[in-house]
């Protein structure tokens, strides 16, 4: 199969990678604007000047229609669409799940992509909605998988093609986690995360985490990773630290034609905006006013527009905060936009714990952005670590004065979220994380409950460790020690 993946660039689950397709480069992360074949509102030249390296058509609706089809199987889909770059086309799977059937079967669909000259190709696999019964749920994943077990059997015939590997399983996790690892032994080119689309339309964002993170866990790392229909770009970043490396997006045109106005930050209706909060051509050239008038197809185009440019200034962002490793930074802002999306970070935080092994371990800055900050991988990393440290050196000795102390060979500066740290560390990330001086009592709490397990530790290990702060200043993490050990002569033992 065709399909190399190479990653460039990581930071937490999030990634910038090189997918090659056999008709060029996609940089991932990105989106692949949906075409629909029968009404073209942007062109696929413009949607390229804008940003996009790939797009995505329906084989199916080409194929049920008999006009598009001779002409697909006559000129090939890259002059049909006019685009050069890599074209993804789907099967014709969401199409069953809102319609209940279709007259086509898998192997004949994959055949006909691969016909008029797809790039990546999708079997139909059995879209399961959200909240499905279990037992139904399981029996469509097995289904799916049947189905791709019968691709691995025609493979050759699309050895220089990407081939797609559908991941369902409803909202149960069990299952997003066997459709993932089953799926994952077939060696596909790339898994896409499917039926979400729900979720999305309801705001249920901590579901989509849990469907994300328990799919994403199971499948090979080498692989990218597609989240089928989430085109919105408020949930792109959330979606790319889990591990999604491609998007499609038929919103800029839904929503256009539906007079709505996407931003990262949420959707506005056209008819409530006087201003445009945005400087793309569109936004510049026009106001809201004189887009509300100018007539249907003129108006759908044009907010067609600026809704892509939105989508792919975010992804610009993403890929950026990769670089500077804040993606954490960026999805808690992102999050605090809406309190659903604030839900999706408060449940994917429970993750840290399991995230925290791919997150790369050297970076340049952690900047404390709110609560969550406190259960980022990088806090459970050092909490780890510190609860498997041996001080080498007595005295040692936790300090929150900022010079140097001769007779003590090991020193501990106290910082939140991280608490007691080697001072030699001070410059070093993540230790030199930017916070806040007025600290919050969730970012004392987490140091409180590193400086416990420093103190715990070396007491079993029959050491002791001092302590030594300076009483003008008010430390509230200081105020906090004091309250729960005994300090005496800056000895520091716990109360209880
Ligand atoms: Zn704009």
């Amino acid at each position: 199969m065709g399909g190399d993946f190479e990653v460039i660039k990581k930071d937490v689950m999030g990634r910038i990678g090189i997918l090659r397709t056999k008709s060029g480069k996609i940089e991932t992360p990105t989106i692949l604007p949906v075409i629909n074949p029968k009404n073209i509102v942007v062109s696929p030249r413009k949607m390229k000047r804008i940003g996009a390296d790939a797009v995505i058509t329906n084989s199916y609706i080409i194929y049920s229609s008999p006009k598009l089809k001779e002409r697909a199987r006559k000129e090939g889909l890259h002059k049909m669409l006019q685009f050069d770059g890599p074209i993804m086309t789907d099967s014709g799977s969401f199409q069953l799940s809102v319609y209940g059937d279709i007259d086509i079967e898998s192997k004949e669909i994959l055949r006909f992509q691969r016909e008029i000259g797809s790039d990546i190709c999708v079997p139909i696999d059995i879209p399961t909605k959200p909240d499905e019964k279990w037992d139904k749920a399981k029996k469509d994943v097995e289904i799916t998988l049947e189905r791709l077990r019968e691709m691995k059997e025609i493979k050759r015939e699309f050895e220089d093609l990407s081939l797609v590997a559908p991941i369902q399983g409803s909202t149960h996790k069990d299952l997003r986690e066997m459709s993932a690892r089953e799926a994952g032994k077939l060696d596909f080119d790339i898994y896409a995360i499917g039926a979400v689309v729900p979720l999305l339309e309801e705001y249920r964002y901590r579901d989509l985490v849990d469907v994300v993170l328990h799919s994403k866990f199971n499948l090979p790392l080498n692989r990218p990773v597609h989240l089928f229909g989430a085109g919105h770009p408020m949930t792109f970043s959330l979606a790319v630290l889990m591990g999604c490396d491609l998007f499609d997006s038929a919103a800029y045109v839904l929503y256009a034609m539906d007079k709505r106005y996407l931003t990262v930050n949420g959707t506005h209706k056209l008819s409530e905006l006087r201003y445009f909060p945005c400087n793309c051509p569109v936004c510049s050239e026009y106001s809201p006013r004189e887009v509300m008038e100018s007539g249907e197809d003129e108006r759908t185009r044009l907010l067609a527009l600026h809704n892509l440019y939105e989508s792919f200034s975010e992804i610009k962002r993403i890929k950026q905060a990769i670089v500077d490793g804040r993606l954490w930074e960026l999805v808690q802002i992102r999050c605090r936009s809406h309190p659903r999306l604030l839900d999706a970070l408060r449940n994917l935080i429970r993750y840290s714990g399991e995230m925290e092994r791919f997150d790369p371990s050297t970076k340049s800055a952690f900047f404390y952005g709110g609560i969550e900050s406190n259960e980022r991988t990088e806090v459970l990393r050092y909490r780890r670590k510190l609860e498997a440290m041996e001080i080498k050196k007595t005295p040692a000795l936790i300090t929150t004065l900022n010079r140097e102390l001769e007779d003590f060979e090991e020193v501990y500066y106290l910082k939140p979220p991280f608490g007691p740290f080697p001072k030699e560390l001070e410059e070093t990330y993540p230790f030199n994380c930017e916070t806040p001086d007025i600290f919050d009592e969730e970012m004392v709490k987490t140091a409180l409950g590193n400086v416990i397990i420093l103190i715990e530790n070396e007491k079993n290990r029959g050491k002791e460790i001092l302590f030594e702060y300076d009483e003008r200043y008010n430390h509230p993490l200081i105020e906090e020690v004091k309250r729960y050990t005994e300090v005496k002569k800056g000895r520091c033992d716990l109360k209880c």
